[in-house]
């Protein structure tokens, strides 16, 4: 990975780096969950029952078949396995290790209500991390179609789409802003759930198949889009969203303030041990980039870490097994509190000054409208705070090209069409409802990859 000058930027230059020791850093930020061995994978495979028109499948938004892949390892056929896996799941190791399973596959597996569920996910990841690791390539490029394709951006939805296009025989090309690869799988997955390395596999798996990448270069300011709806029979933006939007209070540009997504990317792209962090942490937010953060900066060496938000568990975005994740690491919780001053000077953070909350009717988002108790106002002591409010939209592109927007979010139509006939878009950027995962951008990037086939097709008749 590309290193990093960490430490020296104005937001963290009032802290210190980690009190605790390399081999301690690099401990705790061991992938979570072990890898199965191949006898482990065999005998987990074989409690399956194998069962017809499977809820597992019908629960995974990308519609592997899951009994199938399973009962592959169970006959030892791993390569097989996988093939059934990145069929429908080009990214199906990323899924493996990022899925909220236990909301889809496991979920819905049968064992679950009377035993413990098939371990979907650890399968998946051995049957894919065994291709990966050996670079074999299950699948060719198409036959040339002469139809040239442009998708801007290289995370989930981008490398999805490519990857399915590639299969059937258009020349692809991904522009990409970021040095590497991958988009959040890359720069924005805890290390701990996914090394960076397991995502650049990946990526080079879809280059395998001839796809070319050119990273560094961001397309409204290096090139621009008309230029490549110019020069490309379609278009497919996987852009995801921004950074994380300002917190709108006072103290807010003060060292020691900092950017939750740029926080989490410098644990993916910088040694641990140079990755200043505070003693006494407040993570504003509750959605699992404020508990990745959180639990990033426990295993930094924090002493305390607090999240403060304005609502209570109940309305928190974060998935329920992350909650609880990052109960058992120690962080500590501050509901009904939101945050309205930062204080501290040049030589650091002092305090977080917050108001308690109460809930009152519900808002546009359908939740109770938090509403401040007046005169409730008090002090948390901290030496840094982490940002993670969401993340902002990015509509530039999708302007200069006309589209349809709504609330920041791409429009587009089950097909992933978006307004202009030569546009798809998926992943994130469209997500404007529904959990923005990694799983639905692989399956917005593969259906958009159909429909512009479909699209080239219709366009080559009527040209005939
Ligand atoms: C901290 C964090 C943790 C998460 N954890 C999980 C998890 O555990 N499980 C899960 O399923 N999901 C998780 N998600 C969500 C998941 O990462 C996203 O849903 C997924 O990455 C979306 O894929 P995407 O391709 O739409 O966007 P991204 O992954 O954001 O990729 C978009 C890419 O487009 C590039 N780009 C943007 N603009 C331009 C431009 N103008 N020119 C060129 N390139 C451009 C970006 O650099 C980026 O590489 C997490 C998200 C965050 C922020
Ligand atoms: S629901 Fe469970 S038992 Fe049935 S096929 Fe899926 S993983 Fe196997």
């Amino acid at each position: 990975m590309t290193q990093q000058p960490v430490g020296d930027s104005v937001q963290y230059a009032s802290l210190e780096t980690s009190v605790l020791t390399a081999t301690q850093l690099e401990q705790n930020f061991q992938e979570i969950h072990p890898a199965l061995s191949a006898r482990e994978a065999v005998i987990e495979a074989n409690r399956c029952l194998f069962c017809y028109d499977a809820p597992c499948t019908h629960a995974c938004p990308t519609h592997i078949d899951i009994p199938s892949f399973i009962k592959k390892i169970a006959t030892e056929n791993t390569r097989g396995s996988a093939r059934v896996i990145l069929e429908s799941n080009f990214l199906g190791s990323t899924c493996a290790r990022v899925c909220p399973v236990q909301e889809l596959c496991e979920g819905a597996c049968v064992l679950g209500s009377d035993h413990k569920p098939i371990e979907i996910g650890r399968l998946q990841r051995y049957a894919t991390d065994y291709v990966l690791e050996r670079k074999l390539d299950l699948f060719k490029p198409g036959k040339p179609t002469g139809k040239k394709v442009v998708v801007i951006g290289a995370g989930p939805a981008g490398l999805s789409c490519a990857a399915e296009l590639a299969k059937l025989g258009h020349a692809v090309t991904i522009l990409e802003k970021k040095p590497l690869a991958g988009g959040l799988s890359t720069y924005g997955i805890v290390v701990f759930r996914e090394p960076v390395e397991v995502s650049l596999a990946e990526v080079e798996m879809v280059q395998r198949l001839g796809v070319e990448i050119k990273t560094g270069i961001t397309v409204g300011q290096d090139i621009q889009i008309a230029d490549l709806e110019r020069d490309y029979d379609a278009i497919f933006l996987g852009i995801g969203l921004g950074n994380v939007p300002q917190l709108g209070i006072s103290g807010e540009d003060l060292g020691g303030v900092v950017d939750g997504i740029d926080f989490i990317e410098l644990t993916k792209t910088s040694p641990y041990s140079s990755i200043p962090v505070g003693k006494h942490v407040a993570v504003i937010g509750a959605g699992n980039t404020a508990i990745d953060a959180a639990t990033i900066a426990k295993r930094l060496g924090a002493a305390r870490v607090t999240m403060v938000y304005r609502r209570t568990e109940t309305e928190m975005t974060a998935y329920n097994f992350e909650y609880e994740f990052a109960k058992q690491e120690g962080i500590e919780y501050r509901f009904l509190t939101a945050p309205v001053a930062i204080h501290g000077d040049s030589s650091g953070l002092t305090s977080l000054e917050c108001v308690t909350m109460r809930l009152g009717e519900p808002d546009a988002s359908g939740r109770p409208r938090p509403e401040v108790i007046e005169g409730s106002n008090h002090m948390l002591e901290v030496d840094m705070v982490i940002k993670a409010i969401g993340q902002n939209k990015q509509t530039q592109l999708a302007q200069a090209l006309g589209l349809e927007i709504k609330n920041g979010y791409i429009v587009t139509d089950a097909h992933n069409h978006t307004s202009n006939p030569k546009v798809f878009a998926g992943g994130d950027c469209v997500r404007l409802k529904g959990d923005a995962s990694t799983v639905m951008a692989v399956q917005d990037g593969k259906i958009a990859a159909k429909s512009i086939t479909q699209m080239l097709e219709r366009a080559a008749i009527a040209n005939d």
